[in-house]
């Protein structure tokens, strides 16, 4: 891909990112990493172009099949609530979406698993993180309330999408040996963002705040 390209132009520029950055440390993101890669992930080209221009605005935009690319606090607040606590080697993603929280948060692990239940979705995910070569991420086409067996346990887990109640199999999946996982549970309009951390057979939960996300829906579309 061009430089030019993901360096974008207007309201897509370096100084558009600035602000962005400003505000999301207004709001109280502490963790440089993630500040850093809020600055260089190109948000605009995991947009519509008809949206380039209000890619840094902090807020989620339509990515098409009524689902929305996060906004830009929420992946940060989330990236960071899932770093703390030391480094990951082997992180489970579910709702890839658009792919734009799957490219801040690789960098940042040594692996990314990433499920996305809608075929188009994840197609376009797959040609995004490959054109910006990312390399440490395992993409699947599939329901992630099942999590992915085969490569278990995680000691990271990220839901971008919101169950009534945390799936059982992705605590199964979880590493009894301090793995974390950050969830946003409960119906639309009332939910909460949770980091539950498990030792052994104990799952230790953490409540970070409200927020607003799609449900988690099962079964491939
Ligand atoms: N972090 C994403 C946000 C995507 S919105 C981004 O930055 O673009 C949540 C995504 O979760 C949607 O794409 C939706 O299709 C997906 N999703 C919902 N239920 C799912 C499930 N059971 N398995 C996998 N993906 C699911």
């Amino acid at each position: 891909m061009s430089d030019a390209r993901l360096a974008g132009i207007g309201m897509t520029s370096a100084r558009t990112r600035e602000r962005l950055l400003q505000r999301l440390r207004e709001q109280g993101i502490r963790d440089e990493r993630v500040l850093e890669r809020v600055r260089n992930v190109p948000r605009h080209l995991f947009v519509d172009e008809a949206l380039a221009s209000r890619a840094y605005e902090d807020t989620a935009l339509p990515i098409g099949f009524g689902q929305t690319i996060s906004q830009p606090y929420v992946v940060a607040r989330m990236t960071e609530a899932l770093l703390a606590g030391g480094d990951l080697f082997n992180v489970l993603e579910i709702g890839t979406g658009c792919g734009y929280q799957t490219a801040v948060l690789a960098p940042l692990v040594g692996r990314v698993t990433t499920i996305e239940r809608i075929g188009p979705l994840y197609e376009r995910a797959r040609q995004r993180l490959k054109e910006l070569g990312t390399k440490n991420v395992r993409l699947k086409h599939g329901d992630g309330m099942a999590g992915w067996k085969a490569y278990a346990p995680y000691d990271g887990m990220l839901v971008a999408a919101a169950p009534l109640a945390v799936p059982q199999a992705l605590l199964a999946q979880l590493s009894p040996k301090g793995g974390r996982l950050v969830v946003p549970v409960g119906p639309e309009g009332a939910q909460e963002l949770v980091r539950i951390t498990r030792r052994e057979e104990k799952f230790v939960r953490d409540k970070l705040g409200d927020v607003s996300f799609v449900p988690l829906v099962a079964g491939i579309a």
